[in-house]
């Protein structure tokens, strides 16, 4: 079996299955956030009933983290309808906006966007955060209401998004039926070349199979290309199989996993034992391609879709309107090192809006120096617009006042990880994925630029 096929057998009880299966999935964590956890809980209490309590208040996690810094009143409302239902059901893992367990979130426009507007416990970007605060565990079962979900497979467990109606049944029951997952190999051999990151892999891989080339299948990512590289690395190339349609990715489980998931599980108190899977002799795949990461080039998607391939040198005449470094796929500190790499001592020529993805983000960018100087000082002394409040700000686009938002068409290169039309916002706008070091180097000079110049 595939690592994705063991995955099912154990969490199903069975001790084979195969492509194709429906089968009962115990679930371990079920996650959900201001966007979708109003329509889950809606569905929990209308099939399960009023009073009805969640399987296992110790396995939900709730993370506010779209619709936050907005004086949208609904979107506020939504964060508050996640609070009442934690205390009504004593969810032990919320990380909510505010303080006051019993107080409402109110975004203040008049502090502006820039300084910090949240409370102790505020986590940030889902995928980001599960993993920060200890909830994603190797050989586990992780479903949330996000397509982006699929993050957590750089961790060795199952990890996929769903829709409310099966997380309201989730809630309720701790299982889902689930089918079994056809399995792509993508064996990395190779190390980075400099200037090219772990977005340049994804990107490179999506372009090659299509935007939707993995529909319904695991991607499985191993070799020693795929061990050599860092937790968020992983994260950022699990991040993004949904952007070819995977059901989930799926990364071996090695020391750099071990050393990631004990430290976080120890520094947050979360449940410490688990059980990866390993990876069996006879796994069959569906795709097997070797992917020689010497060879790669900085690479960006072109719009309207991920799988629109080219490399930066062969778009310098695109020019753009913005830059924009956040989200879970490029707003951890590593993606920011990086851009700040590429800016520092320079100027940004276009606008450009920095989001970190945690509030921890912030933190280590504060207390990071160069020189003397804080990460966070050199990338507002190049330009860029740096906000406190860690968020999916403009990834999804968002109401109208959200921090970076595309209000208008123009052109966007960015270091999130999805461009369908409208995405960021106006829908006749374009955006340009690519890595942290590509958008850096573009945000210096207005328009597409391969980074490699700036990398010395
Ligand atoms: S940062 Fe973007 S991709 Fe990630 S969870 Fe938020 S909206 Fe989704």
């Amino acid at each position: 079996m595939t690592l994705t096929e063991k995955l099912f057998a154990r969490a199903s009880g069975k001790s084979n299955v195969n492509p194709g299966d429906n089968v009962w999935v115990k679930v371990d964590v079920l996650m959900t956030h201001d966007v979708c956890g109003p329509g889950t809980i809606g569905v929990f209490k209308r099939e399960f009933g009023n009073n009805a309590k969640v399987w296992d208040r110790e396995r939900v996690v709730i993370i506010p983290d779209h619709y936050i810094f907005t004086a949208d009143s609904k979107s506020n409302r939504n964060v508050d309808i996640l609070r009442d239902f934690v205390r009504e059901q004593g969810i032990k893992y919320f990380y909510d906006v505010i303080d006051d367990p019993n107080g409402s979130w109110h975004f203040d426009p008049s502090k502006g966007q820039l300084k910090r507007q949240f409370g102790s416990n505020f986590a940030g970007v889902c995928h980001t955060a599960l993993p920060a605060k200890g909830h994603t565990r190797p050989g586990e079962i992780l479903l949330g209401t996000d397509s982006h979900t699929c993050m957590a497979g750089a961790f060795n467990q199952f990890a996929t998004g769903i829709g409310n109606t099966d997380a309201g049944f989730v809630l309720g029951t701790g299982k889902l039926l689930l089918k079994v997952p056809e399995t792509m190999r993508f064996h990395l051999v190779g190390e980075l070349p400099k200037g090219v990151m772990a977005k340049d892999v994804i990107l490179h891989v999506i372009g090659d199979i299509g935007f939707d080339g993995a529909t319904y299948r695991a991607m499985q990512f191993d070799g020693p290309g795929a061990h050599a590289l860092n937790m968020d690395d992983r994260m950022t190339i699990a991040n993004m199989a949904i952007e070819a349609g995977g059901k989930n990715a799926i990364f071996e489980f090695d020391e750099t996993t071990r050393a990631y998931v004990d430290e976080r599980t120890k520094r947050n108190g979360t449940r410490a034992q688990y059980e990866p899977v390993e990876p069996d002799r006879d796994q069959k795949f569906i795709y097997d391609k070797t992917f020689d990461l010497s060879k790669l080039e900085p690479t960006v998607a072109k719009d309207p879709d991920p799988g629109q391939r080219a490399l930066a040198r062969e778009c310098a005449d695109i020019q753009l309107d913005r830059a924009y470094i956040g989200s879970c796929t490029g707003g951890k500190t590593s993606d920011f090192l990086a851009f700040a790499r590429v800016v520092n001592g320079k100027r940004v020529k276009i606008d450009t809006f920095g989001v970190p993805a945690t509030p921890d983000v912030v933190i280590e960018l504060q207390t990071t120096l160069w020189e003397g100087k804080s990460v966070w000082s050199i990338l507002e002394s190049a330009g860029v617009l740096m906000t406190e409040n860690a968020s999916c700000a403009a990834c999804l686009g968002g109401p109208a006042d959200t921090f970076g938002r595309l209000n208008r068409p123009m052109n966007c290169i960015t270091a999130t990880n999805r461009n369908f039309p409208g995405r960021m916002g106006h829908k006749e706008s374009k955006v340009f994925l690519a890595s942290p070091y590509t958008v850096a180097a573009s945000a210096l000079t207005g328009h597409i630029t391969d980074p490699r110049e700036y990398l010395g």
